[in-house]
Formats: structure tokens, C-alpha cells, sequence
């Protein structure tokens, strides 16, 4: 097969000014969800095009809050970070042969915190109701701080590490019940049917960062992510980890 492969700064190239779509359903949950939290917010939900990662077209989106007074997408993401979120999608291609189990790339100018810990979110994963395969990652302001990624893997930025994070949560969503049931059962992670919490039976140094003690599900995408950005590293903190996706990725 021939391919000639572009650049992640062309591929930004095949991107347009920014136009106003329809996506009520998009919309409408993450307002849903920022109101939740207390956070009131009106968005306007806009397309810049499609990027091509691995022949799938991958929407490229903005839903933003307050008046907007230019067209050029750049406006509010800016080159270099667009390229970060091409980066981190193709590493994500060449990791397997599966189609890329994202749809849509969302950039919001608006900051979320997190209502339990009041921490600033970086990015969400929102799934469409009738058709669970469709998953649109959405980053937050605070996914472009110039902060490290927290796996700490030198080269690899905050953002790059958000959007593998976030990708995660859409590997868990293809796959669904069956993943994240291996996923408990490889690791000792309980489930209390009368709280309806998990709890961590193990060694807590085997987790790859803080966040990933959060629940099972946050543990899979941050291990996830580091198995993308720094396999051996993974293998070092929990060779059980490792050897789970190696697994996974071989099946
Ligand atoms: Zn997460």
C-alpha cells in the first residue's frame, strides 16, 4: 500500500475557519454537566473540519463560551497544540490495528473544576447515547496549561498525556464491560455492592500516578496512557499493568 503520510502541521492544514454546526445532543451534555457542577455555561458549538488519522476521519470541534469575534480557529488553540492533539492521535494509530475508536476532537475555552475535589478537569469523554461507538473527547482550558504530563515522561506534554488519558475512556467505552471486567479482576481492586464504591486491596505504589487511585476506571485510562508514552516505565511501576495491555494489544 501506498501511502504517502503528511505531517501533523499538514494535516492542521486540511482544517477551515470555524463554522457554525449542529450538535444539540453534544451540547446539551456538557452543559448538562458543567450546570451539575455548579458552573453555568452557554455554548456555541462550532467546526473547524476533519483531520485524517489512519484513514479515519477524526472531527475537529470548538464549543465556546462568550462572544467570539474571529473565524480563524487558531484564535483559540494555537498551532503547536493542535499539532500536540495530531501527535498523540497518531502515536494512538500506530499502537494497534483497530480503527481509532475517537470521533471527534472538542477544544473548550472554558475552565471545569471538579466538584468533589475542586481540581481543575482536564478533559472529558462524552459518548453518544444511541450509538456507544461514537466518542467525542472534549479538552478543557486547563488541558493547555504548560504544566508537565503528570506520568512524567520526558517529552511528552500535559496535553499529549490529557488526550492518550482521555482515549482511554474511549478503549473502555469500545470495549465496554468486558475490559474493564478484566481490568478488576487482574487487579485487586473490590467492588462494595452496599456503598456501590471500589476499593484497593493492593500495594498503592503500583499505581502509575495519584489520579489513577481514583476508581478502576481512571486507573485503566492513566495506565493506558502511560503504555502509549512510556511502555518500560509502566513495566517498572506495575509489570501487572503492563503485561495487561500487552495482552490486550496481542489479542
Ligand atoms: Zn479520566
Amino acid at each position: 500500500m501506498d501511502q504517502v503520510e503528511l505531517s501533523p502541521k499538514d494535516k492542521l492544514g486540511q482544517l477551515h475557519d470555524l463554522v457554525s454546526a449542529q450538535n444539540r445532543e453534544l451540547v446539551e451534555k456538557l452543559e448538562n454537566a458543567l450546570q451539575s457542577a455548579g458552573q453555568e455555561f452557554s455554548l456555541d458549538y462550532l467546526q473547524a473540519g476533519e483531520i485524517n488519522i489512519g484513514n479515519k476521519m477524526i472531527r475537529f470541534s470548538f464549543m465556546l463560551s462568550g462572544e467570539r469575534e474571529n473565524k480563524n480557529w487558531q484564535e483559540y488553540l494555537s498551532e503547536d497544540f493542535a499539532e500536540s492533539i495530531v501527535k498523540a492521535l497518531e502515536r494512538i494509530k500506530k499502537s494497534s490495528d483497530d480503527p481509532l475508536f475517537v470521533d471527534e476532537i472538542v477544544v473548550t475555552n472554558i475552565n471545569f473544576a471538579n466538584p468533589n475535589s475542586g481540581e481543575p478537569v482536564n478533559g472529558v469523554t462524552l459518548t453518544n447515547m444511541e450509538n456507544t461507538a461514537q466518542n467525542s473527547i472534549v479538552l478543557f482550558a486547563n488541558a493547555f496549561s504548560s504544566v508537565d504530563y503528570r506520568g512524567e515522561v520526558p517529552g511528552v506534554s500535559h496535553l499529549e498525556g490529557t488526550v492518550t488519558h482521555e482515549y482511554g475512556h474511549c478503549l473502555d467505552n469500545a470495549f465496554g464491560a468486558d475490559l474493564r471486567k478484566m481490568w478488576v479482576e487482574r487487579l485487586p481492586w473490590q467492588y462494595d455492592e452496599e456503598s456501590d464504591t471500589f476499593s484497593y486491596n493492593g500495594d498503592d505504589q503500583d499505581f502509575v500516578t495519584t489520579y489513577a487511585r481514583v476508581s478502576p476506571t481512571e486507573d485503566l485510562a492513566e495506565s493506558y496512557a502511560l503504555y502509549l508514552l512510556d511502555k518500560e516505565k509502566l513495566a517498572e511501576v506495575s509489570p501487572k499493568r503492563k503485561e495487561f495491555f500487552d495482552a490486550f494489544f496481542a489479542s
